[in-house]
């Protein structure tokens, strides 16, 4: 590592969420005299305050409240449903308070100096912050994050709209809700708004929500969806919005129609985009992509070879665990230039936490016909298995993607219940690259929801060609 003595630091992350944590805690582990510059006005980083995991706090709530209503599935009587939204708000917030105060205490613990400020670059080596303050560093790691998307139509902005960022903050709930956007983030709130009784709209411009996964996954999503209640509207065009008699009215084009949609509110799920605009990144040589994402190569390393980036100000994929993969890949190479680390996404691993919840890793089928990969392909569906009808949760299936020739698991997706967390099973396989044979002989607990792998797997194993 190239430390110089003139600089302040070793190393100056901005931004202290997921990823500038992650990066600062491996440098000052390695012995670098770090910094971590945040100037959120909270401190903990979008997955604590904003993002993973308040929503997971209220989808689970909303899981809840769905069971309760089918309980005499179960022979239980639940006479009436009712619930209290302050009181399903205040426990998320709650929760959140304490892990926030949790990384507070992480980030002050004085493994390295924390400064809250702003923090933009002025010459390659030097930022300055609110203050006035320059530092300079051998290094930096730029883990800035992101923010909501511009919205789709300027019309939205005198309209009025909901962001997830002002979700996590709601007083009361809307009667009713148009959603924009069938991205995880959009289609995780709409069920969550639909099952505490708001009337959801969902505008997708694809032809299928959850476009990142094989279409099946998606499909299983709609049907629920549609039986849920909400009313989803594929292969839109957004037109127009306006406010009307009380209400926000979305015109948009569908089937070379021109309609439109009135709710109390419109959400805005369109996506991130990168934090970079504060960071005066020219005045470092820093660039972006056509995304605006900070270009890095594989080492996380900028345009710039002493800056390196990490999360969702670089991507590709807005996921913590990846922000921290590269948070730590950051400092790993900062720390040991001659045996540079690389970031792999072969194992990458997606998880939309909607019940059913949607989960793939690895190769999709879609992504291996995009390669001109051949895979042999096997799925199994839950409303089949044991465990899952005694549970009533027949939506979804299991599918495993393999090499023909050598049966090596190369992908997997769960779409059903605990997807997010019967998807490790294929992540630990593939990390350790078994094949479908492999998967089919390890001991599986019976009766298990995870136990469904094994007929994708048995069924691959035959079909490999010895
Ligand atoms: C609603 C929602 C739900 C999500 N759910 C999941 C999920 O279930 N699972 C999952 O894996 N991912 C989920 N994500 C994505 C996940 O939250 C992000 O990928 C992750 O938190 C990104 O971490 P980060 O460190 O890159 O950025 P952040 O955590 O956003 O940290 C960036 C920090 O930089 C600070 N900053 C910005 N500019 C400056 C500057 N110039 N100077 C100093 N400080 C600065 C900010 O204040 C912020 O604290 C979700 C996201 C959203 C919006």
């Amino acid at each position: 590592m190239s430390s110089a003595d003139e600089f302040d630091f070793d190393v100056v992350v901005i931004g202290g969420g997921s990823a500038g944590y992650a990066a600062a805690s491996a440098t000052a582990r390695g012995g670098l005299r770090t910094v971590v510059v945040e100037g959120g006005r909270e401190v903990g980083g979008l997955c604590i305050l904003r993002g993973c995991m308040p929503t997971k706090a209220l989808l689970y709530a909303a899981e809840v409240k769905h069971l309760a209503g089918h309980a005499a599935t179960w022979g239980i009587q639940v006479p009436e449903v009712r619930f209290d939204f302050a009181q399903v708000m205040a426990r998320k917030n709650a929760m959140i308070a304490d892990f926030a105060g949790y990384r507070r205490q992480q980030l002050e613990s004085g493994r390295f100096k924390f400064i809250r400020a702003n923090a933009r670059f002025v010459s390659p080596h030097t930022v300055e912050l609110d203050s006035g303050q320059r530092l300079t560093s051998a290094h930096f790691v730029l883990s800035t994050g992101s923010v909501v998307s511009t919205p789709p139509l300027p019309q939205l902005n005198s309209v009025g709209f909901l962001t997830s960022d002002d979700a996590m903050a709601l007083e009361r709930l809307p009667k009713s809700l148009i959603m924009l956007g069938g991205g995880a983030v959009a289609v995780e709130f709409a069920q969550f708004f639909a099952r505490f009784g708001v009337r959801v709209t969902l505008l997708q411009r694809s032809g299928h929500l959850l476009r990142d996964f094989d279409p099946d996954a998606a499909q299983v999503i709609e049907t629920v969806f549609r039986r849920e209640g909400i009313e989803l509207i594929t292969g839109t065009r957004l037109l127009d919005a306006r406010c009307e008699g009380g209400l926000k009215h979305v015109t948009f084009e569908h089937d070379e129609q021109t309609r439109t949609v009135a709710a109390e509110e419109i959400f805005h799920g369109l996506g991130r985009s990168p934090n970079t605009g504060g960071l005066a990144l020219p005045q470092a040589g820093v660039t972006t992509d056509k995304h605006g994402r900070i270009a890095t190569n594989t080492q996380m390393q900028t345009s710039a070879p002493h800056i390196f980036a990490a999360g969702d100000c670089t991507g590709p994929h807005e996921i913590v665990h990846v922000a921290i993969q590269q948070g730590e890949a950051a400092a790993h190479n900062i720390l040991h230039p001659q045996s540079p680390r690389s970031l792999d996404y072969r194992l990458l691993t997606c998880v939309v936490f909607t019940d059913p919840q949607v989960a793939c890793a690895g190769l999709s089928e879609v992504q291996a016909r995009a390669q001109g990969r051949e895979v042999i392909v096997a799925s199994y569906p839950f409303a089949d298995h044991g465990k899952s009808l005694l549970m009533e949760a027949k939506d979804g299936f299991v599918k495993l993607l393999a090499d023909p020739r050598t049966g090596e698991i190369l992908g997997g997706a769960c779409v059903g219940p605990v997807g997010g967390e019967l998807i490790h099973e294929i992540v630990a396989a593939m990390c350790k690259r078994m094949t479908a044979g492999e998967l089919a002989a390890m001991p599986h607990y019976h009766p298990t929801l995870a136990e469904i792998w094994t007929y994708p797997a048995e069924e691959l194993a035959a079909r490999v060609q010895s």
